[in-house]
């Protein structure tokens, strides 16, 4: 089975998007439909579907991704003020790319629960 989606595409440059970081492993954009001033999607670069796949051969993929999204609050002026890192699983969870991203949020208050 082919795991690869739009991100994949968005990783290889094959359709654009506003990168804001990128290292080894992990890659930043700009939310193409912006839930918050500031929306980013942190994603591995080796897709992993779900959450469901994760793994401990893949578990530092993902604690990568929690990484970033703390040196991307620092580099934009998040961290004190806060925001949001939420990671959707499947049809209830509301996923809609299978391919595991971190949505980040920030610039707002954020409300809850989240519907
Ligand atoms: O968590 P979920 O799978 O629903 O999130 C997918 C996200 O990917 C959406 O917020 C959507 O706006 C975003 N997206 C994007 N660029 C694309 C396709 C989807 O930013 N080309």
């Amino acid at each position: 089975m082919s795991q690869e989606t739009i991100f994949t595409k968005i990783i290889n440059r094959e359709i654009p998007a506003n990168i804001i970081y990128e290292d080894e492993n992990t890659l930043a954009f700009e939310d193409i439909n912006p839930q918050a001033p500031f929306h980013v999607l942190i994603i591995p670069k080796i897709a992993i579907p779900t959450i469901n796949h994760i793994n401990d051969d893949n578990a530092h993929l993902v604690g990568n991704l929690y990484v970033v999204a703390a040196k991307l609050a620092k580099e934009h002026n998040f961290s004190d003020d806060g925001y949001r890192v939420v990671m959707n699983c499947n049809d209830h969870g509301g996923q809609t790319v299978y391919h595991i991203h971190l949505h980040m949020l920030a610039g707002k208050q954020m409300g809850w629960p989240p519907y």
